[in-house]
């Protein structure tokens, strides 16, 4: 699962996509999960330092969803006015029945993206995939050297993602790249751009690394100076004024730079939900961080209870939950108070506002983070690949130092 695959763009192009989908439901409205996002595996071939999927997956690897499950819940979140399906993981091609759910999502009239890392797509499986009426296709990059991309996601898959990304151009996809940027790669900001533009690319999206998961633990690691990170969106947007190109560049500035925070998933229960591996249903990918919550799982609770009446679900929507300075702020509507496992996994209080905003008693934890990624001792702590082995380590108690942190003192 790459990261900021669901921003707000995508939330943009899923009412934009309703509009033109023979859709069961007419006009969006704000409740309605018009966003599923199937993570439907957490197995991974590749190892990212990045990798959005829990830090704990391993619990999730032995009993995922059957075909049939995903088939009816897909028809489940149809109903709800699902639209928009991602298929992601993990590596969702580890599946083989991949090419089932694309049929039965087309018969239900969903808009589908298969978000993948290339590794096991097939002139055979892209051909079924065309046939079945995939819609769309992401591919993550890593960077224009051999070298960054081997390292960062610990595997040698360099040549093959150009193979990958050919051939999803010669079968007449958009070609649509996500490059997760961080300290490795932030650099080559303008040759990244030039790769992209060679692969004929009509879409990229630059994805700022979001600290959650395994990019929380290597935070140090990974995080770019502000300064690097100006210089990469200038580069960005003088690609997008002084080029003739049709690609579409996507920067997603990274919050931490920010003084405000992002509003979140475009609220908590509003129109993402994420179905994972083993069934949860969530309204965001990290929100079993959050402590004290039980999330429903599709194989014993139905999907309209879970959406509209669950406690999991009701717990964060609107912002009748906010305390001080959320409560009373003025800009509340615009960032529901950010990101309520941000806020967890950083200050210990699931309903403090996120740290990210300078009117946060918080924000001192951010400014911290921004000053230990200049620090050249935390920056030599090995990085803690994401792997199967790392995940036993840290469902084992190992690496509670890197987990626990970043939290406030009291
Ligand atoms: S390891 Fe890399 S490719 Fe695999 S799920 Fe994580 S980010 Fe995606
Ligand atoms: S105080 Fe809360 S609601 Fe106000 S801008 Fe900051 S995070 Fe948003």
């Amino acid at each position: 699962m790459t990261q900021n695959s669901l921003g707000e763009s995508a939330v943009q192009k899923a009412v934009q996509s309703q509009q033109v989908n023979n859709g069961v439901l007419a006009s969006a409205t704000q409740t309605q999960p018009l966003w599923l996002l199937a993570e439907i595996t957490y197995r991974c071939p590749l190892h990212c330092a990045f990798c959005y999927n829990p830090t704990d997956y391993d619990k999730h690897t032995q009993n995922e969803l059957s075909t049939e499950q995903w088939i009816q819940t897909l028809r489940d979140a149809r109903r709800l006015g699902a639209i928009q399906l991602g298929i992601s993981g993990g590596e969702p091609l580890l599946r083989d029945d991949i090419e089932d759910i694309v049929i039965e999502a087309k018969k239900l009239g969903y808009y589908s993206n298969l978000i993948t890392s290339g590794v096991g797509l097939t002139e055979k499986r892209i051909q079924a995939f065309k046939e079945g009426g995939l819609d769309h296709i992401q591919l993550s990059m890593h960077d224009i050297t051999e070298e960054i991309n081997n390292f960062i996601t610990n595997t040698k898959t360099f040549e093959l993602k150009k193979k990958v990304a050919a051939m999803i151009k010669n079968h007449g996809y958009p070609m649509v790249l996500n490059v997760v940027i961080h300290r490795y790669n932030i650099g080559h900001m303008k040759e990244i751009l030039e790769m992209a533009e060679a692969l004929g690319a009509d879409y990229i999206e630059l994805a700022n690394t979001q600290y959650y998961g395994w990019s929380l633990v290597n935070r140090s690691q990974l995080m770019p100076t502000k300064e690097q990170v100006e210089e990469a969106e200038r580069i960005a947007n003088a690609h997008r004024a002084n080029t003739n190109s049709k690609m579409k560049i996507f920067f997603v500035v990274p919050d931490y730079f920010a003084e405000r925070p992002k509003k979140c998933m475009n609220g908590w229960g509003e129109v993402f939900m994420i179905v994972t591996a083993n069934g949860d249903v969530l309204p965001c990918h990290s929100a079993r961080v959050l402590p004290n919550m039980k999330f429903p799982n599709v194989k014993d609770s139905d999907l309209g209870w879970t959406w509209k009446d669950s406690p999991a679900f009701n717990q964060y929507r609107g912002d009748a939950w906010m305390k001080e300075p959320c409560r009373s702020c003025s800009e509340k509507a615009n960032d529901l108070g950010g990101c309520r496992c941000q806020s967890f996994l950083l200050t210990g209080d699931a309903e403090a506002a996120d740290p990210v905003c300078t009117k946060s008693p918080h924000r001192h934890l951010i400014d911290q983070a921004i000053e230990d990624a200049k620090n050249p001792q935390l920056q030599a702590q090995p990085i803690v690949f994401r792997n199967d082995k790392n995940s036993k380590k840290i469902i084992e108690g190992e690496f509670q130092e890197r987990l626990t942190e970043f939290h406030a003192l009291p």
